[in-house]
């Protein structure tokens, strides 16, 4: 951002300075929020914000011992000698002051986007469209939040001379406050469905919030076609004096006209406005890529920029890799792909993912980097400034693609090579050469590094299931909004993670300072910490054969029974260790594994005190029905049970430990019971009983391979059980019951989801396949499937299958390929 001097923010945000020494106050050239992204630290301001369950306010002195010295805070205590502070009531506010004011002396045009759907793609495909003509500083991946917003318009500075930023709204009144923030000359509202309705009355109320944002603008551009829009916005234009851009594709006597050719694989869009015809094509046919080129379409107009050589470019706008992925690369290498767009800002954020993933200690982290463009700074400067960064992060191996990177080669300092494009890398890089390594490969889109990513990811599958490594952290703070603050948390890592992956997931999940991972056997706990995990790990089923691994990678067991714990003591003590971790495990009524009688735990005790090989960490229980209203009264006395055994453990003890008895519904049902730890399971993976909102994590998709026309009377597959009786289209798609997709399914038992709609599976369901009636559905051969996910609730399968989530999400077969994505 453009330097500030710490004054001049101070004023900018009403806010009371206090520092050591006033005459060397610091100047500010960026602005960070997240503690864990901190680079340049000299001339950075971090802004304390608070969340329900993360406050900037202790990372203070963390961040003090890093070098950063100025710091905007409204808590006073936070306040310390060491460094600059401006007190402010409210930081989140204050930030948003800034940002307006560094709006207000930005002399180029704004655009500002908001809707329910497309935001991210139309600000990204104008971008890419007007980023040959235009200097243009943007929104950086999809932040349009109340954070987010600020954040990206603090990016603000003249040698841009176009902006284009998003927003989106959650609840009522916080379009008012990113209003002056973006104030945007130039509006697009892409559409308005159901997406974040639960905290509006109506559809109508929520298009009412999003047109906040426009009250300013000069021209606004939305979508004819839409009644309710059309009804509401042609009065908002004429009150607020908004020169109204409408268009249609229906009513042709609209001023703004467009006329869609389908073709196989892309569209021809006749553009008529006032009178002058444009043509151009897309390479795509769906409805929302239509209806954004459109929005764009206009937008030119609107900036007047609708030249032939622009128009040209919507033939190679490409479908957004919008998000971070995680894959498994060849040589035991683990990828992590990133090249939409390259700019300072989201390189950190990517670094800091590198470095999460890459928590086995000592194992390499190599960047591959393409040219950083657009960043208004001198190439030395720039390099200079990557460079930092790659010291910062530790990167071990830097490999730079491209003309302006390469040129800079000696602004870095650590190992490196480079190349002059992406077939140069591919032609002559020994890319066997990378072993065991974290790569992430991070570049501007056209350098068009899925080449690079192709050649070092393991083969491409058609059938994956795709984990929101976001979702879980989102699905993580639901639950921890609602314990105390210290109370502990086990998340429950058995069984990969119910399906979900093992050591992405807990290297997530160490990250986020969860304070135990438990895992089902011996086994999973070893491959955990042969990934480098080093959080506390409980084995509930713990085995005799195993106690020597356990030790040896400080496995902490369950035990639940007194031969159990002299067995597990006895090895502890043929290794030597003294006071190593267990936890006792009480059986208060489900009558699984746990201590149940006065006798047994008494037994226990005496062992306990008499060996010194192992120590009491917690005591626990698990509750039988704590999903199940009509078991209440059951679960109470399971409490009361584990009331009394905790007491009497205590009297015996002379040290304290912890106590729990909480899963996912417990914490939600029961959050009283939470005692010192709780024990997060299903509930992370997204997946409540009792409707608490979270959200889903993984989504289990394939392609199909393809499609056939039956006349009626033709049957499909094995058996001949898929009898059609009339002409139908069929999609043969490349899953089956070996995967997961149980065989009970098949014969329209259950459906998947393809192009918007959901197509029930024909015939029997075969080991590595199915079929789909996909009649009167445009589908092709090459388009994903959807088998649960955001449009077919998990909960719906278990329902047709007459099971539980459970057993859905971990039945999924190893076999099939986990994809990591963060936003
Ligand atoms: C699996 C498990 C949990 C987690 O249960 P959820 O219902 O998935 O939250 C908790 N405690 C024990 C002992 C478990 O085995």
């Amino acid at each position: 951002m453009q330097q500030l001097h710490f004054n001049e923010i101070a004023q900018i945000v009403n806010g009371k300075i206090f520092a050591a020494c006033n005459n060397n106050l610091p100047v500010v050239d960026s602005v960070i929020t997240d503690s864990r992204l901190v680079h340049a630290p000299a001339n950075a301001l971090f802004v304390a914000l608070k969340g329900p369950v993360y406050n900037g306010h202790h990372f203070i002195s963390e961040l003090n011992a890093k070098g950063v010295n100025a710091f905007l805070v409204d808590e006073k205590e936070a306040i310390t000698p060491e460094a600059a502070f401006i007190l402010v009531d409210d930081t989140r506010t204050a930030l948003q002051k800034l940002a307006a004011a560094i709006r207000k002396s930005f002399t180029g045009p704004v655009v500002g986007i908001t809707g329910s759907n497309g935001k991210t793609i139309v600000k990204e495909w104008l971008n890419e469209l007007l980023a040959a003509d235009r200097k243009i500083v943007r929104s950086p991946k999809s932040f349009n939040s109340q954070i987010g917003v600020p954040l990206s318009v603090l990016l603000m500075n003249n040698s841009y001379n176009l902006a284009i930023i998003e927003a989106g709204i959650s609840q009522p009144g916080e379009m008012e406050k990113l209003e002056p923030v973006i104030h945007p000359e130039i509006g697009i509202l892409t559409n308005i469905g159901d997406a974040h309705q639960e905290f509006f009355d109506s559809t109508t109320q929520k298009l009412y919030e999003k047109l906040a944002l426009f009250k300013h603008s000069k021209t606004l551009i939305a979508r004819m076609d839409d009644a309710l829009i059309y009804s509401k916005v042609k009065p908002f234009c004429a009150n607020h004096n908004i020169e109204a851009l409408f268009w249609s594709t229906e009513n042709t006597s609209c001023p703004i006209f467009f006329t869609v050719e389908k073709r196989e694989n892309s569209c021809l869009i006749h553009a008529r406005i006032h009178q002058n015809n444009f043509t151009f094509s897309i390479p795509f046919t769906d409805e929302s890529a239509i209806e954004n080129a459109c929005h764009c379409f206009v937008a030119l107009h609107a900036l007047k920029g609708q030249t032939p050589p622009i128009l040209k470019r919507f033939g190679q706008l490409q479908q957004l890799a919008m998000r971070l992925e995680i894959k498994r690369g060849i040589n035991q290498n683990i990828l992590i792909n990133d090249y939409y767009n390259s700019d300072l800002n989201s390189l950190s954020i990517a670094l800091s993912v590198l470095q999460q993933q890459a928590a086995n200690k000592g194992q390499k982290k190599v960047l591959i980097l393409s040219d950083i463009q657009q960043t208004g700074l001198p190439a030395s400067a720039l390099y200079t400034k990557v460079n930092q960064l790659i010291k910062t992060w530790g990167i071990d191996q830097l490999i730079g693609i491209g003309p302006a990177i390469s040129a800079n080669r000696k602004q870095f300092s650590v190992a490196a090579g480079f190349f002059s494009n992406s077939n140069d890398f591919v032609q002559r890089f020994p890319y066997q050469s990378i072993h065991s390594a974290a790569i992430l490969i991070k570049g501007a889109r056209q350098f068009r590094f899925e080449k690079i990513s192709g050649l070092l990811q393991q083969k491409a599958h058609q059938t994956v299931l795709e984990i929101n490594l976001n979702a879980i952290v989102n699905n993580l703070n639901t639950f921890r909004a609602r314990l105390h603050k210290h109370t502990k948390i086990v998340v429950m890592v058995k069984a990969f993670s119910y399906g979900s992956g093992d050591v992405e997931i807990a290297r997530l999940l160490q990250h986020q300072n969860v304070d135990y991972l438990a895992v089902a056997v011996a086994d999973e706990g070893m491959q955990l910490r042969n990934a480098g995990i080093s959080l506390p790990i409980i084995v509930m089923n713990p085995e005799r054969d195993s106690f020597q691994n356990m030790i040896t990678h400080r496995l902490e067991p369950n035990i639940y029974d007194t031969a159990l714990l002299r067995s597990f003591a006895q090895n502890a003590a043929e290794f030597g260790v003294s006071h190593f971790p267990i936890h006792l495990k009480i059986d208060t009524g489900m009558n699984r594994l746990g201590l149940k009688t006065q006798n047994e735990l008494q037994e226990c005790l005496l062992i306990i005190r008499q060996s010194e090989t192992v120590k009491v960490s917690s005591v626990f229980s698990h509750l039988a029905g704590s999903d199940d209203p009509a078991l209440d009264s059951f679960t109470q006395e399971q409490f009361a049970t584990f009331d009394k055994a905790t007491a009497f453990i205590a009297q015996k003890l002379p040290y304290s430990f912890d106590r729990h008895i909480l899963n996912s519904a417990g914490i939600e049902r029961f959050p009283e019971k939470q005692y010192e730890m709780v024990r997060l399971g299903i509930g992370l993976y997204g997946i409540s009983p009792s409707g608490l909102a979270l959200e889903n994590i993984s989504t289990l998709k394939s392609t199909i391979s393809q499609i056939k026309y039956l006349q009626a009377n033709e049957s499909v597959g094995y058996g001949r059980r898929g009898t059609v009786s009339a002409a139908s289209k069929i999609a043969v798609v490349p899953i089956g019951y070996a995967d997961g997709i149980h065989r009970k399914l098949g014969n329209h038992n259950g459906s998947a989801f393809v192009h918007g709609k959901k197509a029930p599976i024909i015939g029997n369901i075969c080991m590595d396949m199915l079929m789909l009636d996909v009649s009167g559905i445009d589908a092709h051969a090459g388009d994903k499937v959807e088998f649960f996910g955001p449009h077919i609730p998990i909960e719906e399968i278990a329902q047709q299958l007459d099971t539980i989530p459970y057993e859905v999400l971990t039945g999924i077969s190893q076999r099939v390929k986990r994809i990591y994505l963060r936003e």
